[in-house]
This record gives C-alpha cells, structure tokens and sequence, in this order.
C-alpha cells in the first residue's frame, strides 16, 4: 500500500502546496483521503484523476473538502464524456451544505457526479483492494480519522482532532500514522488541533510503527515540528511534503518495542 501526500497545508495553503489531500493506492485500487483547496492539481501531477475509485472526505472544514467543486467539474467535462459517478463518503449533511453555494443547476451537476455515501463511525467501507474504516474524533461536529489496511499494513489518517481517547482508538496499532500538528506550542491548546508534540505522544501511546506529520500551517517551522513529536514519541519522525510517498508495510515488533 503506497501513500502519496498531496496537500500538508492546514488551514491555507503556502506556495506550491495544498490544503488536505492524501492519495492511498494499492494493485489498483486508488482513493483520496480529503480533498481541500489545491489537491486536484496536485492529484493530477500524480495520476489521472478520473481513475480515482473513492473519495473520503473526514469532516465539514473548506481546507478538507473545497476541490470536490472543482472535481465535479473535472469529472462531468471528461474528454471522453461525463464519467460515471464517483463514490463519494462524506460526514452526513455535508453535501447539502455544499449546495446551497450553488444554483439550482450547479447543486444538480453537484450530485450527479458523485454517488454520496454517509460516513458513520466503525462502519468499514470497501474500495477494491482496501477496506476504509471512520473512527469519530473530537475536533468539530462529525469529524473521522480514517484508518486503511489492505489486509496486510494499516495506516491511519487522523485527519483534525484533540489528543484523546478517540484518536488514540483509532491509531492504536497502526504501520504508520499520518498525524495532523497543527499548532506550534505557542497555540498549543487554543484550537482544537495536536502539537507535533502530541503526535508524537499519540503515536508513541497507539504503538505506531512509523510517525508522519501533515496539515501544518505554512509558516510553522518543520524541522523544530520534527524535532518536537520525535522526542515524543523516542524516534525519528517525518514531516511530509508535497509529492512525497511512503510505502507502508507492516511494522516491526523491534520497531514498536523500542518505543514501549
Ligand atoms: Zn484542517
Ligand atoms: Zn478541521
């Protein structure tokens, strides 16, 4: 299973990144993780959109979901004809909202270009080779941190959230752990977001194989994140960017227990 960071941006992007957008691909099977502001240009460097086989958007923040406009499009305008619909999992009413932006005609085109699937905590949905599964977070309304397997290495997606029990359930022995951090220390608390520091506590309390760090804002400084959550969590940690890949396989015993 191959993950491709498309979008490490919280909030907005800085030059030459995204918002929220992570690509999960494994035999054939390809889904996106978010779809935030920037992500369709930079999924479209990678493959080709259209061969997309789900998306997932984790919760109703615009750094998370904005390009799915800009995906219908795309889709209904294909060079070969409108495609069929793609799947489409999104916290429930979502979508409506995302429609009363448009006109008549533009919520109509909206919802004919995706096959809309509500997303609902502990229910795992499959996409070819991989099962999806939501774990509900706290971070704002319905927010999920998703966690991927294709039967052989689980990653999980924390997308938003607070430090807690939740999180924690839902990353506990994952291969790798995609964690958002957010905040630098100096706002540590004053958003409902993690530190590096506490991804790196998450990580190391979850018994992740691996730890990498996304959804930052631009101007936080990378290097102190790395340094921050690997103190954390008692190994090196990995700050994503753009374009970068992990393959993702399963974790060592050593690995874990170096960390226990
Ligand atoms: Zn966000
Ligand atoms: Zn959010």
């Amino acid at each position: 299973m191959r993950l491709t960071v498309l979008g490490t941006s919280a909030s907005y992007a800085g030059p030459g990144q995204a918002c929220a957008g992570h690509l999960v691909e494994s035999g054939g099977t390809r889904v996106l993780l978010d779809c935030g502001n920037g992500v369709l240009a930079n999924l479209s460097a990678v493959i080709d959109p259209l061969t997309l086989d789900a998306v997932f958007v984790t919760h109703e923040h615009p750094d998370h979901f904005l390009d799915l406009y800009a995906l219908q499009a795309l889709l209904r305008y294909a060079p070969e004809g409108p495609a069929d619909p793609l799947p489409l999992c999104v916290p429930r009413g979502l979508f409506d909202d995302m429609g009363c932006l448009l006109s008549d005609r533009g919520n109509a085109e909206l919802r004919a270009a995706f096959t809309v699937h509500d997303m609902l905590d502990g229910e795992t949905t499959a996409v070819g080779d991989l099962l999806v599964t939501p774990h509900k977070t706290e971070h704002t309304g319905d927010s999920f941190a998703l966690g991927v397997t294709d039967g052989s290495a689980t990653l999980c997606y924390t997308s938003d959230t607070t430090l807690g029990e939740a999180v924690l359930e839902a990353a506990t022995g994952c291969d790798l752990l995609l964690a958002e951090a957010t905040l630098p220390e100096a706002y540590r608390g004053v958003a409902p977001h993690l530190t590096a520091a506490e991804a790196g506590e998450l990580a190391r309390a979850a018994g992740a194989g691996r730890l990498v760090l996304t959804h930052a804002w631009p101007t936080n400084d990378r290097d102190r994140m790395a340094a921050e959550a690997a103190a954390a969590f008692g190994a090196p940690v990995s700050v994503a960017c753009e374009y970068d890949t992990y393959e993702v396989v399963p974790a060592s015993e050593d690995e874990r227990e170096t960390r226990s």
